[in-house]
């Protein structure tokens, strides 16, 4: 299934909030073994129910200290929290999948304008919503969620990145993979 590569790739998967993509980056390192998803770090409470490695959960003090080190590759700080991609150490060979927002893949191509840049859009307004609704966000999280979509679509969108409608979620793995495989030829 996998194909061999010299340079190991780096693939960012980016969109707002509530369009699915933790779902798509699991389904995917699940299917192709070549594959490797950096762990992000937050200070962002763990929600109910959500699983416990979906983050390294860490305290403010214990992320600014990892800024201090210069340990992440790009961090944010998104709707009071802190966000960030640890320097990775993937296994040789394994091409790296980023889940991160827009602040994060404006900061990864900054750094590696090589990377690919895979931008999902909810299939509608209507859907994303109620996606987050389902997350058990507080009312007034799901609103500022919401507004912080708009404006990353729109940002999303000036990064030139490959966008994907995320209507049918094996259609989206199977078309981030052949954009993946177009990337490394
Ligand atoms: P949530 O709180 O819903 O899990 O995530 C909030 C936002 O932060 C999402 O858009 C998510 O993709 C983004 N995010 C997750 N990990 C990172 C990261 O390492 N860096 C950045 N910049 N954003 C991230």
């Amino acid at each position: 299934m996998s194909e061999s590569s010299a340079e190991p790739i780096v693939v960012i998967v980016s969109g707002p909030g509530g369009v699915g993509k933790g779902t798509v980056v699991s389904l995917l390192v699940e299917r192709y073994d070549d594959l490797w998803l950096s762990r992000s770090w937050t200070t962002r409470e763990r929600r109910e129910g959500e699983s416990e490695d979906a983050y390294v959960f860490v305290s403010r003090a214990a992320f600014e200290d990892r800024i201090d080190a210069g340990g992440f590759v790009e961090w944010a700080e998104f709707l009071g929290n802190y966000y960030g991609t640890p320097t990775p150490d993937a296994p040789d060979g394994k091409d790296l999948i980023y889940e991160i927002d827009v602040q994060g893949a404006r900061q990864v191509k900054a750094i590696d304008p090589d990377a690919l840049l895979i931008f999902l859009h909810a299939p509608s307004a209507a859907e994303q919503e109620a996606r987050l609704r389902r997350r058990g966000d507080p009312e007034e999280k799901v609103q500022q969620r919401l507004d912080k979509a708009r404006e990353e679509t729109n940002a999303g969108m000036e990064l030139g990145a490959h966008s994907i409608v995320n209507d049918d979620l094996e259609t989206t793995v199977r078309e981030i993979r052949a954009a993946i495989e177009n990337h490394r030829r």
